[in-house]
């Protein structure tokens, strides 16, 4: 599809001034817009994720299609000398973001604020499988039950090879099954661009982590269900020039 951008110059106006560049005077307005498909990214070097979460628990919102688990700050994510606080937690399904054109089962969203309200979301992308436990928990706290299993200190990162000593190469259970967390010592897809629902403001700095999770087909059904059985992701938006890297620390 043709890029909204229509030259260099538009984008680096919009870049030094988001909210009015171009006579645009609404966020909703904003050019660079999210999800895209990742695609087309150069592999790089960079800073790799750090998470420092503390383990408090959220309070639960179940709204316009979603599960929200918002958190106070005190849960940080540092990213190249930048310290963000962990806010939101919530999914969709099927997925928002595409890598080289593959929509996936569903996608969790973590979102981060700095302390100037600068905006970063590690997004974590699911195939269909086992099922997740924080979509799972999610799931339990929305429809009323305990927040215990979204308690942030499970969110931090944990190791993600499978477990050695169990030599089956099966899923082990306990421990840490599906080893999928929001902050993994991971390579992790990196652009510019916008919240995915309303306002769709932006700027917003995109963290999409290369691995990938499983979740089950209940799990996806169920994330439907909180939006009256229909998706909840919103379609895919033109990238324009907008450079995408792939970063492995
Ligand atoms: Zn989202």
């Amino acid at each position: 599809m043709p890029p909204r951008l229509a030259t260099g110059i538009a984008l680096f106006a919009l870049l030094a001034f988001p909210a009015c560049a171009n006579g645009v005077s609404t966020s909703a307005e904003y050019e660079l817009q999210s999800p895209i498909d990742l695609t087309g990214y150069a592999t790089v070097g960079g800073p790799a994720l750090e998470c420092a979460y503390g383990g408090n628990e959220p309070s639960v919102e179940v709204a316009n299609g979603f599960i929200a688990a918002r958190y106070e700050p005190g849960n940080a994510l540092t990213l190249g000398g930048r310290e963000y606080m962990l806010r939101e937690v919530h999914a969709h399904a099927a997925s928002e973001h595409r890598i080289d054109g593959e929509l996936f089962a569903a996608e969790l969203h973590m979102v981060h604020q700095d302390k100037d309200g600068g905006l970063l979301v590690v997004g974590v992308l699911y195939d269909l499988g086992e099922p997740d436990p924080i979509i799972q928990g999610l799931l339990d706290a929305g429809a009323g039950g305990s927040v215990a299993a979204l308690d942030s200190g499970l969110l931090n990162p944990r190791v993600s090879a499978p477990d050695s000593s169990t030599g089956s190469g099966s899923t082990g259970s306990g421990g840490a099954p599906n080893s999928r967390c929001s902050c993994c010592a991971s390579a992790y897809y990196r652009y510019r661009g916008s919240r995915t629902t309303p306002p769709f403001d932006g700027p917003v700095e995109w963290i999409v982590l290369w691995e990938q999770g499983t979740v089950s087909p209940e799990q996806v059904e169920a994330l439907m269900a909180v939006n009256g059985g229909e998706p909840n992701n919103r379609e895919i938006q033109p990238r324009g020039e907008r450079e995408i890297t792939l970063v492995a620390p």
